[in-house]
């Protein structure tokens, strides 16, 4: 496959080191076996995520100095709610720290919102963030996610889609009134960075609207989204991104979003309103509150400004196009490997299908944490499971809950590492595949109770 050249020369450098097996070894051991747990500068290669991990450009960096620091009424907001307001076309924006500091003050005025006793949120796959914070809001979150995306082998364009019929057949066996909210999240992390379809989404909009529920947007990766819509469907091949992004946003009544991701900046976050002003100003209390004031809401004027340019910059065509076609790149280089990914590959990272590498462990001993722990040691390569282990345990049984997919993600910083990176991690994971009937499961030694994958602490079974 062609290597698509990076559309960027690099002004400054970062050093990373490679340490020795036997380093490694003892570094994992110290981090209770959980590669969350390590220091940074013990990876080479740290693909444990792409959220805040991304490099900013010059005109970023510039707009920073340019900066209004006023407790309120900053600029610099003002700038970013200008610019929110023209890429997706919404009216009112709440700044926050980052995505879950946004939900924790949208989902709860949801809830409230929908006067239910049982209030539940539809999705095509709730993030994990996104699912705890409908949870300690008093909701259940549900998912309606097209069938395809479970099947990793089989390519399809389109498997972050809904399930249109059981979105409809979800909304109707609950009842319009007692759903808060549909949740839309582009492009839907948990199976691979995959993209919804535009069709799709104005399906499922449409299916919101008739039944009066409000519509939400995680828009995390929006502009990913758009570059495969652009780029897969048919109706839509060649038109410009910017279009696309608005037109998938006039789907949306809310939208949410972790600025760490197609924000192109390291924090960052925000909600926003097409035109609920009374929402909005609702959100806003809550900012206050939680956040800070609603013209900055936990961020520096520096960071908005740097938000500002990135949003728009995540839109450039050929970044998109260099982006998207270097995680394709990796993914390609491990099939050749015969290592068994998600396929097609998605926008931000390659999932590596662990429970098809590692058939001889169960989910409750998490393969997709152990092929990880295993990728370190080898190459000083940082991954991160996305199975079981995140999803955890059922909070009416308390039972393990067993996730559809155990992956292990490999996920690519924006604009951070080369292709010849990619390579280096491709070698590496191939020579932990020759030996994968060797590795062993993991059970925990220490369990949090929230969000317990950071924190956890493992043993070899
Ligand atoms: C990262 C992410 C979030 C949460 O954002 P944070 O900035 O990490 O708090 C929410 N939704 C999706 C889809 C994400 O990828």
């Amino acid at each position: 496959m062609k290597r698509i050249p990076e559309p960027f020369r690099i002004k400054t450098v970062e050093r990373i080191a490679m340490t020795s097996r036997e380093y490694r070894e003892q570094a994992l051991v110290d981090a209770g076996l959980n590669p969350f747990l390590l220091r940074s500068d013990d990876v080479y290669i740290d693909l444990l995520t792409d959220s805040g991990a991304g490099a900013m450009s010059d005109r970023q960096w510039a707009a920073m100095m340019a900066a209004d620091e006023a407790y309120a009424g900053s600029r610099s907001y003002y700038r970013l709610a200008e610019t929110i307001e023209r890429v997706f076309g919404h009216k009112h924006t709440v700044p926050a720290h980052q995505g879950r500091g946004a939900e924790q003050i949208l989902y709860p005025e949801l809830v409230k919102r929908c006067k239910s006793t049982q209030p539940v949120f539809l999705s095509n796959f709730h993030f994990d963030t996104t699912k705890v914070h409908i949870e300690l809001a008093g909701a259940r979150a549900i998912n309606a996610l097209t069938p395809e995306a479970l099947d990793t082998r089989t390519y399809f364009d389109w498997k972050g889609n809904f399930d249109l019929d059981e979105l409809a057949r979800l909304i109707h066996a609950h009842g319009n009134q007692n759903v808060a909210a549909v949740v839309a999240t582009i492009t839907c992390n948990t199976t691979g960075g995959q993209p919804i379809s535009l069709e799709n989404l104005q399906a499922a909009a449409a299916l919101a609207k008739r039944a009066g529920i409000p519509m939400v947007i995680d828009a995390t990766r929006f502009a990913e989204n758009a570059w495969f819509i652009r780029t897969r469907e048919i109706a839509q091949q060649g038109r410009r991104v910017a279009d696309i992004v608005k037109e998938m946003m006039s789907c949306a009544d809310i939208a949410v979003m972790s600025s760490k991701k197609d924000g192109l900046v390291n924090i960052g976050g925000f909600c926003s309103f097409r035109d609920d002003e009374t929402l909005f100003r609702a959100v806003q209390e809550g900012c206050v509150v939680r956040e800070g004031f609603i013209t900055y809401g936990g961020l520096a004027g520096r960071d908005m400004e740097a938000l500002a340019v990135g949003l728009e910059e995540a839109m450039d065509e050929a970044y998109l196009r260099y982006r998207v076609g270097q995680v394709a790149y990796l993914g390609e280089r491990l099939r050749e490997h015969g290592i068994p990914i998600q396929y097609p590959t998605g926008g931000h990272a390659v999932f590596v299908d662990a429970a098809a590498l590692l058939p001889h462990i169960p989910s409750a001993q998490f393969p997709a944490h152990a092929l990880a722990c295993e990728l370190y040691l080898e190459s000083g390569v940082r991954a991160v499971e996305i199975g079981s282990l995140l999803l955890g345990r059922d909070p009416d049984t308390g039972l393990q809950e067993k996730a559809p997919l155990e992956s292990m993600r490999l996920t690519i910083p924006r604009r951070v590492y080369t292709n010849d990176h990619m390579d280096y991690v491709a070698d590496g994971l191939a020579t932990v595949a020759r030996h994968a009937s060797s590795i062993r499961g993991l059970d925990f030694t220490y369990e949090p109770t929230l969000l317990r994958n950071f924190t956890a602490r493992f043993r070899w079974l």
